[in-house]
């Protein structure tokens, strides 16, 4: 099919979100030329915003951009989805009219592809829950067309019973749940409505985050709270007209007269990764690369990082000025100075002035990244430092491959 895009780049980048646009950044730094980043959507966002958007600690729409602003200079922008990938062939199928049928297609060749499409909602893993979404009933930041609506709840609630639940993995950074969530107490707690509001967290890991020493830094504004914790367990399935979300796991089975379910959906890669042969062939359909160089396992020109690729720990944007570093020396010099040794992080503000960070490797073990200062420790500094350094330094210097 021949068409105005029926050309080659050298480098082809799939997903326009941390990753694509700080790697596409970083390799123009280094002199790459011929790149270009294909993602359809028209808007970039600072996604660890939304969960204090949606706790109603920030304005969501200070910290997005048009994907045109962040694509950078030398880099060809090319806004629409990918639909497939012929590695065979080195190419990728764009779909320009939108139509997502067949005839309305192009191609885009490459010689080396990076994927980093990001993570979909997987909205039939929990019946019930899209239609609940829909309904008001639920919500969460990590569908972020519902952050705003999850900030009116919240902020709305004032009795009652509300369930948080950290999402499986593979998410993005799902462990800030919490964030929402003590954001959330700490609110109901300064309007003097906490006591009259029964706050449930469920988690797949054993005890908060299943990790230590940060889980234990967390548990003191647990019980401050009075949240009742379901561990090792998951929603399963909701009932917005009953109020009851059912969950998976060794303890209660279902909460009952629910006013407001805070339940991100379990997500996946998007379906063209699989459909291409690319995925790793679990559940979720992630591209399959090696944790330690991001190259694809079975199909040498193509790479994979961020949320959507088998990178071997949990996935946040903390974990991708490694990984993006990775694949760039890997693209410019054809190999990587040193494997990605999984570092990744969560953020959790455990009140409306303070948060800690749990710094962890792939094996759960802490990594800390500042010597002589225990960051697991909720401080005012560290809050500071991430609600309004942060995202200063993601769109000045990260985007623009300067970290
Ligand atoms: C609510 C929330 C809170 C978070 N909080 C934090 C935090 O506090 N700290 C932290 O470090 N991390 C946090 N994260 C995680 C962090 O935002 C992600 O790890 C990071 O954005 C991942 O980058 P990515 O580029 O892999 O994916 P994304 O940023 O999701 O970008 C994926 C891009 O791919 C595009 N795309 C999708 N399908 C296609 C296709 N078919 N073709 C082309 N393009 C496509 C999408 O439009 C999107 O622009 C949070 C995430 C969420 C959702």
């Amino acid at each position: 099919m021949s068409t105005a895009f029926d050309t080659a780049f050298d480098t082809v980048i799939v997903g326009g979100g941390n990753a694509g646009v700080s790697l596409a950044a970083r390799l123009r730094r280094d002199g790459l030329e011929g790149i270009a980043l294909i993602d359809p959507s028209p808007v970039h966002r600072y996604r660890p915003m939304l969960n204090y958007a949606a706790a109603g600690a920030a304005r969501m729409g200070r910290y997005e951009r048009s994907m045109h602003s962040v694509v950078p200079d030398g880099v060809e922008y090319l806004p629409y989805a990918a639909t497939a990938v012929d590695p065979g062939a080195r190419t990728v199928t764009i779909d320009p009219r939108g139509t997502g049928g067949p005839g309305g297609s192009d191609t885009v060749g490459y010689r080396s592809l990076v994927l980093c499409p990001g993570l979909v909602p997987r909205w039939d893993a929990i019946p019930g829950l899209d239609e609940a979404y829909r309904d008001g009933w639920a919500v969460s930041a990590h569908v972020p067309e519902y952050a705003g609506r999850a900030c009116a709840a919240l902020v709305r609630e004032r009795e009652g019973t509300v369930v948080f639940s950290i999402p499986p993995e593979p998410a993005s950074c799902g462990g800030t749940v919490l964030k929402a969530a003590f954001l959330a107490c700490d609110s109901w707690r300064r309007a003097g409505v906490l006591d009259r509001i029964d706050v449930h967290l469920v988690t797949p890991f054993r005890g908060l985050l299943g990790l230590e020493p940060a889980d234990s830094r967390l548990r003191p504004f647990v019980d401050e709270y009075g949240i009742t914790v379901h561990e090792r367990s998951r929603v399963s399935a909701v009932d917005h007209r009953a109020r009851t979300v059912r969950l998976d796991g060794p303890g209660t089975a279902a909460i009952a007269h629910v006013d407001l379910a805070y339940v991100p959906p379990p997500s996946r890669a998007p379906r063209f990764v699989a459909e291409s042969g690319l995925s790793d062939g679990g559940h979720a359909g992630l591209v399959g690369v090696d944790p330690g160089t991001l190259r694809h396992t079975r199909a040498d020109s193509v790479w994979g990082l961020g949320d959507a690729a088998t990178v071997g720990t949990r996935p946040s944007g903390g974990a991708l000025r490694a990984q993006v570093g990775v694949v760039a020396d890997d693209l410019r010099a054809g190999g990587a100075s040193a494997p990605y040794d999984g570092y990744t992080v969560i953020p959790i503000a455990v009140s409306r002035d303070r948060l800690m960070l749990a710094e962890h490797d792939r094996d759960g073990l802490p990594a800390p990244t500042v010597r002589g200062l225990d960051l697991t420790v909720p401080r005012r500094a560290t809050y500071a430092f991430d609600r309004y350094v942060l995202p200063v330094v993601y769109f000045r210097r990260l985007l623009r491959g300067r970290v």
